[in-house]
């Protein structure tokens, strides 16, 4: 946000947390891990000063959520090393597919990013350096979609149509939710406002954060209408956990 062309009073407006790049998400521990690189993935990380990172997570395989992959490539060309790549298998082979030059060893050119992927299964806990990941199945259209819980401490969710049984189970009592609030009007893949607090409420989570949030979303004139507990999310924004 703002929408190309678009003179709507949120893509107008002054506030600087309504303007709004795709969604990620940077966890700084022992290890700086990023999850999901979109489109803006080269303006966030001069934007927010990201000069180092250990590993990129995937989410899904939305356009939305993965196409800054080729700016990964500066990460790569800084150490020397492989930008180790953790997805599921649906995830991994889309980016084989548009990104064949990251994962062959035999179309690399020394400037190229080169990946090395790791398969996430749903379910399966995996760390990186002192950071445990746990991949969780979320509903988001056809696209096969995880969320992440964070060491146990906080969820991440950007992208996600519904709370199933299953979801709703893993994510009881989480201290810290971050979830997709698309926009008012209920859609087919993405939660909207009203579902998603309905979800923050079921799961008992201590505190949750609305993300992924469009232009039909007034940053200022929301929030003010949300219960305790609910906050949107906004660039820039950091959690201690
Ligand atoms: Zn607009
Ligand atoms: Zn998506
Ligand atoms: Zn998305």
């Amino acid at each position: 946000m703002p929408v190309i062309g678009c003179e709507c009073a949120v893509c107008s407006s002054a506030d600087p947390k309504d303007r709004r790049f795709r969604s990620s998400l940077l966890i700084r521990s022992d290890r700086q891990i990023l999850i999901d690189s979109g489109p803006d993935l080269r303006a966030q990380a001069l934007t927010f000063g990201v000069n180092h990172l250990d590993a990129v997570v995937y989410t899904h395989c939305h356009n939305d959520h993965v196409m800054g992959f080729d700016d990964l490539r500066r990460y790569c060309e800084m150490t020397g090393r492989k930008m180790p790549v953790y997805a599921s298998q649906a995830t991994l082979t889309m980016l084989q597919q548009v990104f064949p030059y990251a994962f062959d060893p035999t179309l690399k050119v020394s400037t190229y990013i080169s990946a090395e992927p790791h398969v996430v299964d749903a379910g399966r806990e995996f760390a990186i350096g002192g950071v445990s990941l746990r991949a969780i199945n979320v509903p988001h259209g056809h696209t096969p979609t995880f969320g992440y819980i964070i060491s146990g401490r906080a969820a991440y969710l950007p992208d996600c149509a519904a709370l199933t049984e299953e979801l709703a189970a893993a994510l009881q009592n989480i201290p810290v939710l971050i979830i997709d609030g698309l926009r008012e009007q209920p859609h087919p893949t993405h939660l909207h406002i009203a579902a998603a607090i309905d979800a923050a409420r079921r799961v008992n989570a201590k505190q949750t954060y609305l993300t992924h949030l469009t232009h039909h979303v007034s940053h200022a004139d929301r929030q003010r209408n949300l219960p305790d507990g609910i906050t949107l999310a906004y660039d820039g924004l950091s959690i201690e956990l």
